[in-house]
Formats: structure tokens, sequence, C-alpha cells
């Protein structure tokens, strides 16, 4: 397979990556990013671990990147996500590896969220000729299935035109409400069943490209072990049944791993076998990052009480700027991010480079 350009990747580029991480049996982390540190912080480790990655935004992650002292907070989630997705279109491809842009879970209410975004990805693709985003998620898996998929299919028909893909959840991802120090947790739709998803992916197929983020008992956040059960089998049974019924290649469906946080690595790893191309991670690169920043406070307290200290005089604007301990919450995310990138066996795999020079295991 022939090299990709480094930069925001869209379309069959996407397609191609996304078949190389399956045929690889390795994943990319997708990371939520908030502000151009962290959006920095995610590409800097990418180009570190030569890996292609996953920038992604959430509604309440893309309105800080425009500023909370915005007014119209719906206004500001829509231009926030714009804004960062247009620094990763002229930062990205100086890292020198593919970027994948996309934005997270937006439920029913935050449909308009979407198309405020698609409005500017229409008019991004007809002065430049690619979409602004990769993917947008739509996720109604709390709604009917039928109005799940319909209301997707209606939003892919729109991606589709400007060489965009979908993400879609089918089953819920647990949070702090649903499962965890609960018997609730062992539910049906923790665990998404095989069925819907053929129903999703004969609807879907029709108009354009869909992921799937499936439910196989992951949560959102992280919880004390043994709260939650994986079963990455789960999976394999959708892909199973897509195959067996449309008498495609192993693990046709391109799926998605959402609560990655806190999982049990063999998991994470047995995953990637039954065709897992994303893990979001949130959560652990949210601590990484403030734990590089209360690190360096506690260690310089001073420094953030006086500019100059009261009892000896020394200045302390080496310590208080900004840059210097921001910096220590990218080192923090970046130290976080090598692991993810090992775990996923991403490291050493972006398709931006030769393939001789590709890492194969
Ligand atoms: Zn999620």
């Amino acid at each position: 397979m022939a090299a990709l350009k480094p930069g925001v990747i869209s379309g069959k580029d996407y397609q191609t990556l996304l078949q190389a991480c399956k045929d690889g049996k390795y994943a990319l982390p997708a990371v939520n990013i908030t502000s151009t540190n962290t959006l920095n912080a995610v590409l800097e480790a990418a180009a570190k671990n030569q890996s292609d990655v996953i920038i992604q935004l959430s509604n309440g992650g893309a309105q800080f990147f425009a500023g909370k002292g915005l007014e119209d907070g719906d206004k500001a989630k829509v231009l926030g996500a714009v804004s960062a997705a247009q620094h990763v279109h002229l930062m990205a491809k100086h890292y020198g590896v593919c970027v994948v842009l996309h934005t997270d879970h937006a439920n029913k209410k935050l449909i308009p969220w979407v198309e405020g975004m698609l409005d500017y990805g229409e008019q991004f693709y007809k002065e430049k000729g690619v979409p602004l985003f990769t993917s947008h998620m739509v996720d109604l898996s709390e709604e009917e299935l039928d109005f799940n998929i319909s209301e997707c299919r209606r939003l892919l028909e729109r991606m589709a035109k400007i060489d965009m893909s979908i993400e879609i959840e089918l089953g819920v991802t647990g949070g702090e409400e649903d499962g965890v120090g609960s018997d609730e947790i062992d539910n049906d739709k923790l665990y998404t069943q095989p069925e819907d998803v053929l129903k999703a992916y004969d609807v879907l197929k029709e108009v354009g490209h869909a992921s799937i983020a499936a439910s196989f008992g992951n949560v959102h956040g992280v919880y004390k072990p043994g709260n939650v059960k994986l079963r990455p089998e789960i999976l394999k049974n959708s892909q199973e049944l897509v195959q067996q019924t449309h008498g495609t290649k192993a693990n046709p469906l391109d799926l998605v791993f959402h609560g990655g946080s806190g999982s049990e690595k063999d998991k994470i790893a047995e995953s990637l076998n039954y065709g897992v191309f994303k893990m979001n991670i949130d959560t652990d690169t949210q601590f990484a990052f403030a734990e590089g920043v209360g690190t360096y406070v506690l260690e310089n307290e001073r420094a953030f009480k006086h500019q100059i200290d009261p009892d000896n005089g020394t200045p302390y604007k080496k310590q208080y700027d900004p840059r210097v301990w921001l910096r220590e919450g990218e080192k923090s995310m970046i130290s976080r991010l090598d692991e993810a990138f090992t775990d996923l066996r991403a490291a050493g795999k972006s398709l931006t480079l030769p393939e001789s020079q590709r890492k194969v295991a």
C-alpha cells in the first residue's frame, strides 16, 4: 500500500487507514482535546510515536475551545469545533502524520450542533475540495433503534456528499449512572445485539461510510477494577453475523471502542482482533495533563503566590510563565499517550511512512 500524505485525511484515505488498522490488528487513539495545549500535545505524541491519530472534540470541549465567555453556548460549540479543525488543517501536515478529525457524542438534543458544523463543512468543501471534519458521531443510542438508524441515515446523506463518514452508537456505553456500583450493569443495553448491528449496517452502507460504537460492557470514566466486565467477544458476534449474511471477508464492520480509559489491557488487546480501529481516550489524558501541571505547581508553590518572593526577593517569572507549567501538562499528557500508542499497537505504523519502514508486529 502506497504511503499517504501527512495532514488531515478523509474519504477514501480514511477508509484506507482504518482498513490498515483492521488488517494489522492495531487501533488509533482518539483523543478528546479542549485547547491548543491538548491538541498540540496529541500531534506531538503522534509524531513522536510515528503513528496516525484521531483528534476529537466533545460539544463541551468545542465550547471551551471557543471560550467559556461567549454568551451563546450553542454557537460556541459550533465555532469552537470549527476553530480547532482549522488549526489542525494548518498544523497537522507539519507533524508528519495522518490525522482523522472527528467530533464526539451528539445525542438528539445536539443534532443542531452537528448540522451547524455541517454548514461550515459544506462551505469548506466548496472552497477546498475536502471536508473540514473526517467524521461526526451521532449517538442516538438512547432512542428507539429505528429512529436511531433513520436519523443517522438522514445525516449521513448530507455528510457523504462532502466525503465525510459518520460514527453511530448501538447499545449504551455505561457511565457513572448506568453501571458502576450497581447490579444493573449486566443488562442487554450494555451489550450491543448483533441483529441491531446488521440492521444499521444494511441501511447505512447504501448511503455512505459508517463506523459503529458497539457496547461490550465499556463505560466512560475510570472505575475501580472488577465493577465492569468487558466482553469483547460481543464484537466478534456482530462481525460474524454481518460476514455470514453478506458473504464479506472477515471483520466487515469498522468498530469503535468508547470508554477506553482504565480498561484492562488484555481486553483492549483482544478487541483489536475483532475490527476495532479506534479507541477513545479522555479521562486518562485529562488526569495526565492535570498531574503534570499539579506536580509542577506543588513543587514551585511560592511562584504561584508571589511575583517576587517577599522574604528573599527572588523573582519567579520563569516559574509562573504559563508556557512553563502548561508545557508540564503537555509533557505528561504525551507520556500517557506513549502508553496508549503502545497498548493499541499503533506506534511506528503511520501510513505516511513508506511501507518498508512501517513496524509490522
Ligand atoms: Zn463515548
